[in-house]
């Protein structure tokens, strides 16, 4: 029998042995490996109720000890690193490199959290009118939800929880019900780390969990991150409720090639970044614009040469460029575009449908896949193919290889090859997608700065994490003051003024 995941509750393991169950696979050999409950309306309704309880006590510490604990939350994390990589390449079926830099991404977003205490001091003004003072505090907003996706099981959770918990709020995550394991463990950590309980709850479920998380009246603000569709509904049904929401979507990332980059360079940025984690990353570039024909057809002979030695493999095989992807589902509907867009007209130059890898028959392995004359009209380049496909759309000059990312309906990332500046900083400015990187192919902003997409990659004005995630966690309360001592003057009628 599959183990049975347990929820995450009050500071202890909760089976929700009364909730129906879906398969956790391994995707690398096709295998159920656990089950997972799928909490209902009432098991939401106990997660929450420890949440309130567990933000009482924490947001009762003060911000420095807070900081405290997120270290020592970290080390922990560092400490247990190896046995999350390999929860995560389980569930997940990324290599066990590739899902140390999801716990490395995630671990610097706590580390930036523990410097939240001086973030998160307000403003003072003395005699800001005669005899009053006014100052500004930055509060915790209580209980918060964060609703996670499959693909970095570590990083999002942590991103979530590690700017949330800094600023004094308690969080209930409900991680993707596909990778459930590892962000379980994070909250064990997080109690041992000296969390109090309920500061940190992990409840698993679907559709029926993440409406009751949302519908609760005690749950101040919903972060989500996951496909466009669904960002979009929570988006909405949160916000038809008055509460905040910052709820990120899917992906369309395009790299640009100028005729004066390195190619060798940018085609070695497109294979790490096309197919690093079967090209299941919200960052994970899937077009490639090379500007000219002459560009084209340098940039297309590199990637194929590059792409004859790639080696698809399990992920824990030590020299695999990168494994499976997360289900069955997901390999058929990537195989089923890559068709499309074979039947829609664009050259299919390699192709990964059917790939095996000795040993594990049954694993949901997608190869490889390169598009030559892709255009826009097309479904491969209109839709996010979520796996190792790179579609190569030739502009005819910068102005059209430009407007290719700009106008696509995703905005997430984007990125510039060139070797001149003016070029490089011309597009940086006008193109209308939310992060942009020059000579680099992914560009996720540090921890210090913050993470957001444009368009339908985004919905909610502030970013993740950095100064806007502290923001999006804490709300204003500004006091005024003027102590009796000062007030000589009798009842006044008309609006006070500065001066
Ligand atoms: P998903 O939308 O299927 O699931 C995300 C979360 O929503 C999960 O916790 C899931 O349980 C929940 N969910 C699913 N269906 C729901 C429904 N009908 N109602 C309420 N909740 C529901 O996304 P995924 O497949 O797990 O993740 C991949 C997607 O996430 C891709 O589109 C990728 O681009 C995107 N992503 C975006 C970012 C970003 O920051 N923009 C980062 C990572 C991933």
């Amino acid at each position: 029998m599959p183990q049975v995941i347990e929820h995450f509750i009050h500071g202890e393991r909760v089976s929700g042995d009364d909730q129906p169950t879906q398969d956790v696979f391994t995707p690398a050999t096709g295998e159920v490996s656990a089950q997972v409950p799928l909490a209902d309306a009432a098991a939401v309704d106990a997660v929450v109720d420890s949440a309130q309880r567990g933000f009482e006590a924490w947001s009762a510490v003060n911000p420095q000890r807070r900081a405290r604990v997120l270290l020592e939350w970290v080390r922990l994390i560092n400490e247990h690193a190896d046995e999350l990589a390999r929860g995560i390449a389980r569930e997940h079926g990324k290599t066990i490199p590739d899902a140390h830099g999801d716990i490395q991404r995630g671990v610097e977003v706590v580390e930036f959290a523990a410097g939240a205490p001086h973030l998160l001091k307000g403003e003072f003004t003395s005699n800001a009118a005669r005899g009053v003072d006014v100052h500004s505090a930055r509060e915790p907003l209580g209980v918060v939800a964060g609703i996670t996706p499959f693909n970095f099981p570590a990083m999002i959770p942590l991103w979530k929880a590690g700017i949330a918990l800094a600023a004094g709020n308690a969080v209930v995550l409900k991680p993707s019900e596909r990778c459930p394991s590892v962000p379980l463990r994070l909250a064990e950590l997080g109690l041992e780390a000296g969390l109090p309980a309920g500061a940190l709850n992990v409840v698993h479920g679907g559709k029926e969990a993440v409406d009751a998380l949302i519908d609760d009246q005690r749950v101040q603000a919903v972060g989500f991150v996951g496909s466009t569709p669904i960002a979009q509904a929570i988006y909405s049904r949160a916000t038809s409720q008055g509460k905040r929401a910052q709820c990120f979507g899917g992906a369309k990332n395009h790299l640009v090639i100028m005729p004066d980059a390195d190619i060798d360079q940018a085609a070695d940025a497109l294979v790490g970044a096309a197919f690093g984690s079967a090209g299941e990353r919200c960052m994970a570039v899937s077009v490639a614009v090379p500007v000219g024909e002459q560009t084209a057809d340098r940039l297309v002979a590199a990637l194929r040469e590059r792409m004859g030695s790639l080696r698809l493999g399990a992920s824990d095989d030590g020299s695999a460029d990168f494994g499976p992807v997360v289900t069955r589902a997901a390999k058929e509907r990537i195989e089923e575009l890559i068709g499309a867009g074979e039947a829609e007209g664009a050259e299919l130059l390699v192709d990964g449908r059917g790939a095996r890898v000795a040993g594990h028959e049954d694993g949901f392995y997608v190869g490889a896949t390169l598009f030559d004359r892709v255009t826009p009209q097309m479904r491969v380049y209109r839709e996010e193919v979520f796996g190792p496909v790179l579609c190569v759309v030739r502009a005819a000059d910068y102005e059209e290889a430009l407007r290719l990312p700009s106008e696509h309906e995703f905005g997430n990332g984007v990125s510039i090859f060139t070797s001149d500046g003016g070029a490089a900083r011309d597009f940086a400015t006008r193109v209308n997608v939310g992060m942009v990187g020059v000579n680099v192919p992914i560009p996720v902003p540090i921890a210090y700065y913050s993470f957001g997409g444009w368009k339908a990659s985004g919905f909610g004005d502030l970013n993740q994490y950095g100064t806007d995630g502290l923001k999006f966690y804490t709300k204003t309360k500004t006091v005024t003051t003027r102590w009796p001592s000062g007030v000589r003057e009798g009842a006044s009628f008309v609006m006070p003024r500065g001066s």
